[in-house]
């Protein structure tokens, strides 16, 4: 496994570092360096290995199908029988799902067979039952009848030995199924990514509570709740904590010493009540970026001894943003996957979009597909970074590169699929 081959404290090293406007890409591909993969893993049974990484690839122990078997109801014949047109065979009895015919069938003889029946010994084609006229123990086929027609081969689905997932696949209900079928009832997964979360700010209440002027509820820790979930992360809920330096300290070193990940959000700019930055650089190490980006500039990375640590923005919509830019692919990579640039597609944009240069944008979209089958994107409409009820609202975020100006209706953009 790739080890991380940058340290913390040797960043200005690189080329076109600039931590006050870092372009997204270089950010992303700043990230990754730091990261490799937990080294534990461990054995989980297949019927809660949901969203779990594969550790070690999967052989198949067997072909799939096992047998031959029908892919139709019909008749299980010698396709040698069948030079007449129409031949006329003996019925010697039947073959159903799950109970085989015993016997060997031989010349002139046919056998009942069903979906998903194996096919009996001495027969090498099926013929469908409307391609047939039964009569007590004589069966009459009609002409045109292929060798090997209507079945299911022994391994043409997965043949035994085969690598049907390879390491670092994540496990979905395909995949659940797909290892079921192979009598797999366990895998060799990362153990689950252990994450701490905290909000900050003494304006923050939690929801369920009375709020008095002045306050907000705390949202963006339940955004991450939700962000963590589809991930499959363990996650340690440490609620908000007040804008108060020693809190902040004691909250952070004691989630450092019970997870793998912290991420907070708010308190990473630079206004007087931000301690983010100078805490990490107190009792951790710290990589701070500003990001030419638009919702999220301030984003801190850093780790704690063995922590990792995101400090996200404080903006509901900025928190979304920035863990979906980043923190995700970063997380998959700690759980030991391989992450793939998002999907993105060319859109014709109706609406017009005020943008300056300099920075890249998410701008909250809406794809849609007019009746000739094109893609079209609109905005949200409002932008701000606080207006979430945009993220509900859109499918997509349309991705304006870092030098691009203002957006005419009628122009092509980039769109990412949320
Ligand atoms: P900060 O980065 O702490 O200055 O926060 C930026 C803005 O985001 C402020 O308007 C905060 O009130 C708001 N904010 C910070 N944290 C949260 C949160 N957990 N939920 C909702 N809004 C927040
Ligand atoms: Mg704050």
């Amino acid at each position: 496994m790739e080890s991380p081959s940058l340290s913390l404290s040797n960043l200005e090293m690189l080329e076109d570092y600039d931590p006050d406007s870092m372009p997204v890409g270089q950010a992303r591909q700043l990230i990754r360096q730091f990261l490799a993969p937990l080294s534990e893993v461990e054995i989980v049974p297949l019927h809660i290995a949901y969203q779990r990484t594969l550790a070690a690839d999967v052989h198949s122990p067997m072909n799939v199908p096992p047998h031959n078997y029908s892919a139709m109801d019909g008749y299980a014949v010698r396709h040698a029988d069948l030079r007449t047109a129409p031949s006329s065979l003996k019925l010697v009895g039947s073959s159903f799902a799950g109970h085989a015919f015993g016997g060997q069938v031989v010349a002139g003889e046919c056998v009942r067979i069903m979906t998903g029946a194996l096919i009996p010994a001495g027969c090498d084609s099926v013929v469908m039952q409307e391609h047939v006229r039964a009569n007590g123990d004589r069966v009459e086929i009609g002409d045109g009848q292929r060798l090997g027609q209507n079945i299911r081969l022994a391994g043409e689905d997965v043949v035994k030995g085969a690598l049907v997932l390879a390491h670092g696949h994540v496990i979905r209900a395909a995949e659940m199924g797909l290892l079921a079928s192979l009598g797999i009832g366990e895998i060799s997964a990362y153990r689950k990514l252990k994450i701490a979360i905290f909000s900050t700010g003494d304006e923050l209440r939690q929801p369920g509570t009375p709020l008095a002027a002045g306050q907000i509820y705390d949202s963006n820790r339940f955004t991450l709740i939700g962000l963590l979930t589809e991930l499959g992360a363990d996650i340690i809920d440490l609620g908000n904590i007040r804008d108060d330096k020693d809190s902040i300290r004691a909250t952070l070193l004691q989630a450092a010493a019970r997870s793998d990940v912290i991420i907070t959000s708010g308190g990473v700019s630079v206004g007087e009540a931000d301690y983010i930055k100078q805490l990490l650089a107190e009792i951790g190490e710290v990589v701070f970026w500003k990001i030419a980006m638009k919702p999220g500039r301030p984003l801190a990375y850093g780790k704690i001894g063995q922590c990792h640590f995101f400090g996200l923005p404080g903006n509901p919509v900025a928190v979304m943003v920035t863990f979906l830019q980043f923190v995700r692919d970063a997380l998959r990579v700690l759980m030991g996957q391989d992450p793939k640039p998002s999907f993105t597609l060319q859109a014709l944009c109706t609406s017009s979009i005020r943008k300056a240069p300099g920075r890249t944008e998410f701008q909250r979209g809406i794809l849609s597909q007019d009746a000739e089958g094109r893609w079209l994107v609109q905005t949200t409409g409002e932008q701000g970074s606080g207006i979430l009820s945009s993220m509900v609202k859109a499918n997509c975020f349309i991705v304006l590169a870092l030098e691009q100006g203002n957006v005419e209706a009628g122009k092509v953009v980039q769109v990412q699929m949320f």
